[in-house]
Parts: structure tokens; C-alpha cells; sequence
């Protein structure tokens, strides 16, 4: 089943580890705040996804629950 993934953008701090993990779903904005760029994260990106949530230093980035 496709997943979805969120940003937190007040707790997003902009460095853009993030997006260098995984930048087919993580892009930053003209505020230096990390948008989602996918509605559904393919099964081929999960693990990149797992690492964003991992290597963030502000735990911003969680799985979409349901
Ligand atoms: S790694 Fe976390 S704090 Fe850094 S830009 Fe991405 S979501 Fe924001």
C-alpha cells in the first residue's frame, strides 16, 4: 500500500539533509522549509524516506499514520 510521508515546517530547521538524502520527495522552498513533493512515496523510495526520517536532527519528518 502507498505511503505518505509530512514535514513538520515549524520544527524543519532548512538544512536540507533531507533533501540530500531523498531529493525526488524533499525539496526546499523559497523559506528554506522542506515540502514533500510526492502525494504517495513509491516503494522504491521507502528507504531513502527512512533515512530522511532518520538523519533529520529535528525528527520534522514522520510517516502519514492510515
Ligand atoms: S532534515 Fe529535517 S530539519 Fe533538515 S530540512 Fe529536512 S525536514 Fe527540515
Amino acid at each position: 500500500m502507498p505511503r505518505k510521508v509530512t514535514v513538520d515546517a515549524l520544527a524543519c530547521e532548512g538544512h536540507g539533509r533531507c533533501q540530500n538524502n531523498a531529493p525526488e520527495v524533499f525539496q526546499l522552498d523559497a523559506d528554506d522549509i522542506s515540502r514533500v513533493q510526492l502525494d504517495e512515496i513509491p516503494d522504491a523510495l521507502v528507504a531513502k524516506v527512512e533515512r530522511a526520517i532518520r538523519t533529520c536532527p529535528r525528527q520534522a519528518i514522520t510517516w502519514v499514520e492510515g
